[in-house]
């Protein structure tokens, strides 16, 4: 059997890496199995849901490297929904709920008192054809609820009723039907919760395997229902655990500084954000990936843990340094042109090699590149004897060109003539090149700035 999964996003914000564990997990189960990606935008929420967070979410995942083999929006897919929803009216498994919900909290409330437990009581179903008429008469509509198979033949004579999957993440799973309300598919507007479009979609689009959050779990025991009364199999299933901020709040679509848009205009690498969003709350360590074909090969989602996985931006920080320092120049050069790097000057490919290991982000590039070919910063400057000793310094430039080997010798002419060694030596020298005190070794910054430019910057 082929493996066809989705992400469903609702187009309502920016995805953050919370929802990118999802399509990543998704994306990487499809990769490893040969399997086809469907994004589909869970759009039926018309009021909240937006093209343009569609459109982000399609630019996000494509800036990730998730790349969907179909694109399907539910909101075009509401004939189908209808005619899912009529067949389970049809055979009695989705019936009319007229009560309102101050009703239904107070025969909540009766129930726990009475020590039963507080699922809905099917009352709705007792109620006779006259009594539905005067209730529409009133100008009551009914919500609609889906009778769940967890009894013989008597529908208020529940009994335990075991519904089984082997959870793709977290192993065996057992969800016990009576224990809950028959859930609501059908608002009092005609609309649908969540739950129908799903199971429906899922069923036409030929999805075989559905990985998505833990919050899930316990619809999943209602959906399976659904599946088999609409007549299909269900797929199967997975729920990853969820990431949360570092003081263990859930991350939300309105926390925009973790968005993925936001991350991506930071300036981080995207192979850091993959990195981190799949490898946090694993049993894997957090190490940055070279690309999602190699993290593909290894992926088990079965390495993640049960509990909630804390998400600190600093960790993405320590992942992008060490993909940054590894990029070649191939493959930033673009991006250095982008922020003002000559990358047609011959000394680009050299200067980036050089700077590297020096930038958090490949754009702070164009920092050391307008220090290299223009001025130096004003981050440090010569204080006391460091001046006079810096002019005497530079008087002894070896002569000739300036080449791998000239900081050796211009180091060990200005020890044996000022008898300065060690910091006291070289760090007068990096400020008046550069205007820092740190950055990448003075003896590979020579030969990008050449012998005019180093006397230009004698102090
Ligand atoms: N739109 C749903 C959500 O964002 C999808 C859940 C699912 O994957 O089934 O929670």
């Amino acid at each position: 059997m082929s493996v066809t999964v989705r992400f469903a996003p609702s187009p309502t914000g920016n995805i953050h890496i919370g929802n990118v564990r999802t399509a990543l997990f998704n994306w990487l189960y499809a990769l490893k199995h040969g399997g086809s990606f469907i994004l589909r935008f869970d759009d039926t929420d018309v009021a909240r849901s937006k093209q343009e967070y569609a459109d982000q979410i399609a630019a996000d995942l494509d800036w990730l490297g998730v790349r969907p083999h179909r694109v399907e929006y539910q909101s075009k897919r509401g004939a189908a929904h209808d005619a899912a929803a009529e067949k389970l009216k049809q055979s009695g498994l989705l019936y009319p709920c007229y009560e309102t919900a101050e009703e239904l909290e107070r025969r909540r409330k009766i129930r726990l008192s009475r020590r039963l437990p507080p699922v809905y009581g099917r009352e709705a179903l007792k109620l006779a054809d006259e009594e539905k008429t005067a209730f529409e008469a009133e100008g009551r509509k009914p919500h609609w609820r889906f009778l769940l198979p967890n009894f013989a033949n008597d529908p208020f004579e529940t009994q335990r009723t075991e519904i089984h999957w082997d959870d793709v993440v977290r192993g065996p799973q057992t969800v016990d039907l009576a224990s809950m309300s028959d859930p609501v598919l059908v608002r009092e507007d005609g609309s649908y919760l969540y739950t129908l479009p799903s199971v429906v979609d899922d069923i036409d689009l030929g999805v075989t395997h559905v990985i998505r959050g833990d919050d899930h779990v316990t619809n999943t025991g209602a959906q399976i229902a659904l599946f088999r009364a609409l007549g299909s199999e269900a797929p199967a299933f997975g729920h990853h655990n969820l990431l949360t901020t570092t003081t263990g709040e859930g991350l939300s679509k309105r926390s925009g500084a973790l968005s993925i848009k936001a991350l991506h205009k930071a300036g981080y690498e995207s192979m850091a954000v993959v990195s981190l969003a799949v490898l946090i709350g694993t049993s894997e360590a957090v190490a940055a990936a070279p690309s999602l074909e190699v993290m593909a090969e290894s992926f088990d989602p079965s390495s993640s843990s049960k509990s909630a996985a804390k998400f600190d931006p600093a960790e993405l920080d320590v992942l992008n340094r060490q993909i940054v320092h590894q990029l070649p120049f191939e493959t930033v050069a673009a991006r250095l042109a982008a922020v003002g790097v000559d990358t047609g000057d011959p000394r680009a490919e050299g200067f980036w090699t050089v700077i590297r290991a020096n930038v958090e982000k490949v754009e702070d590039a164009a920092d050391w590149w307008a220090i290299v070919t223009q001025a130096p910063a004003t981050d440090a400057v010569l204080e006391g004897d460091d001046l006079a000793y810096a002019r005497e310094a530079f008087d002894l430039l070896p002569d000739g060109e300036v080449g791998e080997a000239t900081w050796g010798e211009w180091t060990s002419a200005v020890k044996s003539a000022t008898g300065r060694k060690g910091r006291a030596l070289f760090m007068p020298l990096r400020i008046a090149l550069t205007g820092r005190s740190s950055g990448p070794e003075i003896a590979d910054l020579l030969p990008l700035l050449g012998r005019e430019e180093i006397l230009g910057r004698r102090p």
